[in-house]
């Protein structure tokens, strides 16, 4: 069996081409870069309607395969950027329609997922994800992908990005954020907002960009990465104890970060839980991971009808986890 798959959520038009046995037979990606600022939705997607027919196509020239040898079409049907998403997806359907083949529409979040339990040979861990958009604590129980904690207004990357963005740093700022932190060394107290098991990144944010007005940027960047993480770890921390799962995966862009990795690795070390990190090839946004999805779910018979609407707004929680 072998699945073609399309990323297209934001930033990133990914073709991944998988069979089922988990060999990856083409990674094709092209990311769009604004010139300056944040994301613009409308000018991601145009990049992405006017090269991703190329990338559909240099991924199967790579895999060395045409349509005939595809058994079915996955792409993101969201949560993401809606004329982002609508740019795969109508890549997805024509592809179906055109070559006859089984549709399948992946949860985003669900494949950052299962792409990582596939590459660190993870069977049932407690997932750490934090992009750019998402920042989410989620375990496998009672047949979904449970979410057992998350922010309440941006994502973790969101507000690196936007800290970095006012000191001047182009986007993705994180790596250069994570280099800044490393010459800090003076912790600066900034609000820490933790809510039951729910995260909130706004106060912090704002705090953080007025004590660039006082305090060295660097000890600014360390104690905006201090805060952070700890944040995080309290919440995961909370969910391993409550979940006991003996697995800890790290997942999503931001997982990049060495001082996060050395955080998480402590909290999972405490519970007697492994822990690991996404190789960083599939920790940003791509096809592979959709087409691997894609590939679980058709193996268990779950296809999408072509007229099914993207879901910019669908949570992990609302998926149906026919596969395990
Ligand atoms: P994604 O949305 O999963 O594609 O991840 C992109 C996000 O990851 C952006 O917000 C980046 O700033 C962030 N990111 C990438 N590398 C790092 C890093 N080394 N430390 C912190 N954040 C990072
Ligand atoms: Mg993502």
């Amino acid at each position: 069996m072998i699945v073609l798959g399309i990323e297209s959520t934001a930033h990133t038009f990914g073709v991944g081409i998988v069979d089922e046995k988990g060999n990856i037979l083409a990674d094709e990606r092209i990311q769009y870069r604004p010139q300056e600022g944040g994301i613009r939705p409308r000018e991601s997607a145009q990049m992405m309607s006017e090269r991703g027919a190329f990338v559909i196509s240099s991924a199967l020239k790579s895999a060395g395969l045409t349509m005939d040898d595809i058994d079915a079409v996955a792409f993101a049907i969201g949560p993401g950027l809606g004329p982002c998403l609508r740019t795969g997806a109508i890549a997805a359907r024509f592809l179906a329609l055109r070559y006859s083949k089984p549709l399948v529409g992946v949860n985003h979040c669900i494949a950052h997922i299962e792409i990582g339990k596939l590459s660190c040979g993870f069977d049932d861990p407690l997932v750490v994800y934090l992009s750019g958009a998402n920042t989410q604590i989620i375990a496998y129980a009672g047949g979904r992908y449970r979410i057992f904690g998350e922010t309440l207004d941006i994502g973790l990357g969101n507000l690196l990005d936007s800290w970095g963005r006012v000191v001047g740093i182009p986007f993705p700022a994180g790596p250069k954020i994570e280099e800044l932190a490393r010459r800090g060394s003076r912790f600066i107290p900034l609000p820490y907002t933790v809510k039951g098991s729910d995260l909130a990144f706004s106060g912090l944010y704002t705090a953080a960009v007025r004590a660039v007005e006082k305090y060295p940027v660097e000890d600014v960047a360390f104690s905006l990465q201090e805060v952070a993480f700890s944040m995080v770890a309290e919440v995961a921390e909370r969910a391993l104890a409550h979940t006991e799962k003996k697995e800890l995966l790290l997942v999503g862009g931001v997982a990049a970060n060495k001082r996060l990795q050395e955080i998480m690795h402590a909290v999972a070390e405490q519970h007697g839980a492994r822990f690991a990190v996404v190789p960083m090839k599939y920790a940003a946004d791509n096809g592979v991971m959709i087409a691997w999805t894609g590939l679980l779910m058709y193996k268990h018979g779950c296809t999408t009808d072509p007229a099914e609407p993207i879901n910019p707004k669908f949570r992990t929680d609302a998926a149906d986890v026919c596969w395990l």
